[in-house]
């Protein structure tokens, strides 16, 4: 694998990775959705890394300390290492709205705090992927290509992100997107 450039999907963490049953806290409730070890072994394969960017208000809500979540962070990576599939990094927010910083998705704080620590990621062979569009908004500016997870997306009035190119099912068909994506015009 060429890493002089990275080519990184950037992924949310709750309802993208694995179920969410709000405010995640304890290793146990970690649970892979459905084909998300298929799709990150065929993105893994296509020599893909993979950086997670989770809102984590459940921290300034008092839910949970941020000791609670790295151990749920560790027990996803080690599912996920049991599949041989490693997760270059997470970045978490712990803020609540009321905080108003500037990592909270959809802010672009923790896709920049990424780019800081790892300075030779080739944005345009890289990818943003979540289930809400404020997962995607973050790499707007930067002309990452988003990809949105919903079953039954309406349109509505709602802004939508300009980076988000596709809505998928699942993760599986978006990574089955990214790979006729590569094909056809890398
Ligand atoms: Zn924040």
């Amino acid at each position: 694998m060429n890493h002089l450039y990275r080519k990184i999907i950037f992924l949310d963490r709750d309802d993208t990775l694995n179920k969410d049953y709000g405010y995640i806290s304890h290793p146990e409730q970690v649970e892979l959705l459905p084909f998300v070890v298929e799709a990150l072994s065929l993105l893994k394969k296509l020599g893909f890394e993979f950086i997670v960017l989770t809102n984590q208000s459940g921290i300034g809500r008092k839910y949970f300390t941020e000791e609670d979540l790295e151990k749920v962070n560790n027990r996803l990576k080690d599912i996920l290492k049991k599949h041989s599939i490693s997760m270059l990094d997470l970045f978490y927010c712990p803020h609540t709205d009321e905080d108003s910083c500037d990592c909270r998705k959809p802010k672009s704080g923790l896709l920049l705090q990424a780019l800081e620590k790892y300075k030779n990621i080739d944005l345009s062979k890289s990818w943003i992927i979540g289930d809400k569009l404020r997962d995607i908004f973050p790499g707007e500016e930067l002309h990452i290509k988003g990809i949105l997870l919903q079953k039954n997306f309406e349109l509505k009035q709602t802004t939508i992100p300009k980076n988000l190119v596709h809505i998928s099912e699942n993760l599986l068909q978006a990574a089955l997107y990214i790979k006729n994506y590569e094909e056809n015009f890398f």
